[in-house]
């Protein structure tokens, strides 16, 4: 990869043949989403030409994937998390009661006024990605973009208009979409894009799928009144979490209301009169208004002429790239979802960030994955950042130390909630460092975000045990967990399949 080698050596500037020539611009960059905006916006910060190319959408329909602010802004992290805020005020007002609030009209939720005040927040923020494109003097063109040569992109405008564009370098942050297991019936069922603008709330919920979207779907859905049944393979949801903490949120799901059915697929799915009816492995039936799947999601990257021009895929269709987001083609980079790393918005971010500061500061940066911390937005929400137990163990030479706190949230105390929090620390035997944490219980992810910075900044439990706690919070459990849960040698090594 010449051009790699290029940047390595650290001149970003240094000319060759190729950038000689004379291009409509310097960066394209195709997907206006979180990873593509940012490279965009930072490009021309730095003083490049840029160019960006992303679909329209409909703000009510899921037919076009599209629009300025990607997966993220418009059908992702976004609207779930508003709908999160609406499910979750249905709990805060049972457990006001308690609290002297007298509640006596009967409460009633508004789903389309909740959609339609979703949809309203999605359009703004839609308007202000575009205005962050315009400010920082990056030309916006709407329409579907495809790669036509090393250094030529088309785009192809809704009317079928094409146009032909140059550029030195070429950028792909085109993202993920929903996949769909090939279940008959598959056709009557939706995926998180649909769920996020239904136009009837659905009293009764099937969701296939153990993950991120499964367990927030049934959380909001549930929280909101429906009868919501959650089907999954494994015996836990969220493979690939630390064991115990699955477990927590498994059990909170079910103290919420939530029908579990772990170890079990659907066979099925057949439209009849009394709504969709679908058929299990286990040989049961449930009857639904909307069956969701949320089963992964796949790199958006077949429509895009990426092979033709010698960009590899890998079997899964992400675009291969090295630790710079450099493509097989000097020419051509890709970010985000559609490079199929850590799919994550944030990532995307410094994915992009990088990107802006290896080509066009002539900085070479690489993206950095440790102490990467994330949530689940179930109700209660997961946070995490590290390590798990498992990984830990897996990963130490010597003994590995489990720290856990599990206590009942003050204000449950009053409004009788019964809902445990858990905290959990693993650490490094050691070196005292404190490899991994883990939080199920309100506010974890506000909480995790600062334990993150602790992680990367490579903290000791002595540190964690030295810092003075913030009276009286959930939080400060981090900083007061002492005697030790459990001591785990690296000859115990645990490998389940949950
Ligand atoms: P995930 O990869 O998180 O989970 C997919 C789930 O679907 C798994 O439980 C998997 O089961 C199951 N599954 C896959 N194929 C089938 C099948 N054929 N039949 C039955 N079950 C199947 O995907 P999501 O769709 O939930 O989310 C996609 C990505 O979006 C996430 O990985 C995450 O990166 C991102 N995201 C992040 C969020 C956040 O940060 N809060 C929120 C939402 C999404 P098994 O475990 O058995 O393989």
């Amino acid at each position: 990869m010449a051009s790699r080698k290029m940047l390595i050596d650290g001149d970003a500037n240094q000319t060759n043949e190729n950038d000689q020539a004379d291009y409509d611009f310097d960066l394209f960059v195709i997907g206006a989403g979180s990873g593509g905006v940012r490279a965009a916006r930072f490009s021309a910060n730095f003083g490049a030409k840029v160019g960006i190319c992303e679909l329209p959408f409909h703000p009510i329909s899921s037919e076009v994937i599209g629009g300025v602010g990607g997966t993220c802004v418009i059908r992702g992290c976004v609207p779930k998390k508003i709908l999160v805020y609406g499910a979750t005020l249905g709990g805060e007002i049972e457990d006001a009661r308690n609290y002297g609030w007298e509640l006596n009209e009967k409460i009633d939720f508004n789903w389309k006024k909740l959609l339609h005040k979703k949809t309203e927040e999605i359009v703004r923020l839609n308007g202000i990605y575009k205005r962050l494109l315009s400010g920082a003097g990056v030309k916006f063109f709407e329409g579907e973009g495809k790669v036509v040569g090393p250094n030529e992109v088309h785009v192809i405008q809704t009317d079928g208009t094409k146009l032909s564009y140059t550029a030195k370098h070429i950028l792909v942050a085109t993202g993920s979409r929903a996949q769909r297991p090939n279940i008959p019936g598959k056709e009557l069922a939706i995926t998180s894009d649909e769920a996020l603008s239904l136009e009837e709330f659905p009293k009764r919920a099937v969701i296939l799928g153990g993950g991120y979207i499964a367990v927030e779907f049934a959380s909001i859905w549930c929280g909101m009144g429906a009868t919501v049944d959650l089907f999954f393979r494994k015996e836990l949801p969220l493979r690939g979490f630390d064991n115990e903490m699955r477990a927590v949120v498994a059990r909170n799901l079910e103290g919420r209301g939530i029908n579990l059915h772990a170890q079990t697929n659907l066979t099925e799915i057949v439209k009849t009169d009394g709504g969709l009816k679908v058929y299990t492995d286990h040989g049961e039936e449930f009857v639904a208004d909307v069956v969701m799947f949320a089963t992964g999601r796949i790199p958006n990257s077949s429509r895009l002429n990426l092979e033709a021009v010698g960009v590899e895929l890998d079997k899964s269709g992400a675009v291969k790239v090295d630790e710079y987001s450099h493509t097989s083609v000097p020419s051509i980079w890709a970010i985000g979802d559609v490079t199929n790393r850590m799919n994550l918005t944030p990532v995307a971010l410094m994915e992009g960030t990088c990107f802006a500061k290896t080509v066009f500061e002539g900085k070479p940066t690489k993206p950095d994955y440790s102490h990467i911390p994330c949530a689940v937005f179930s109700i209660p929400p997961l946070s995490i950042v590290g390590l798990s137990e498992e990984q830990a163990v897996d990963q130490a030479n010597g003994d590995t130390l489990v720290f856990t706190s599990t206590f009942n949230p003050m204000k449950n105390t009053i409004s009788g909630r019964q809902e445990k929090s858990v905290m959990k620390l693993v650490v490094d035997a050691e070196t005292d460092k404190v490899l991994g944490a883990s939080m199920c219980g309100p506010d974890a992810p506000e909480i995790m975000q600062g334990i993150a910075i602790a992680l990367k900044c490579g903290a000791t439990k002595a540190q964690f045990d030295s810092t003075v706690g913030i009276h009286p919070s959930a939080a400060e459990e981090f900083v007061t967990m002492r005697s030790v849960t459990r001591r785990v040698a690296p000859a115990k090594k645990v490998r389940t399949n949950l």
